[in-house]
């Protein structure tokens, strides 16, 4: 288990955020995240913003991009 930073949890109401279900679905990594790099805040849309944590802003992103990446033809061999 990775170190949680408990002065973080602590900012955000739990109740008032839920697990990512992009990023639950894509992830194969996602229930190795930190609690909090897998929250979104529940009042959002599951998008990269809604994410309480940079980390899981980043996750969500490079989701995003490989999803779009994967869409477009591959030209690498
Ligand atoms: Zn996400």
């Amino acid at each position: 288990m990775e170190h949680i930073d408990t002065a973080v949890i602590h900012r955000f109401d739990t109740r008032s955020s839920r697990p990512c279900e992009f990023c639950r679905e894509l992830d194969p990594q996602f229930p190795e995240r930190r609690p909090l790099d897998q929250m979104v805040a529940t009042s959002r849309r599951a998008v990269a913003s809604a994410h309480l944590t940079e980390d899981g802003y980043v996750r969500h992103r490079m989701l995003e991009l490989r999803q779009k990446t994967s869409r477009e033809p591959v030209t690498a061999a």
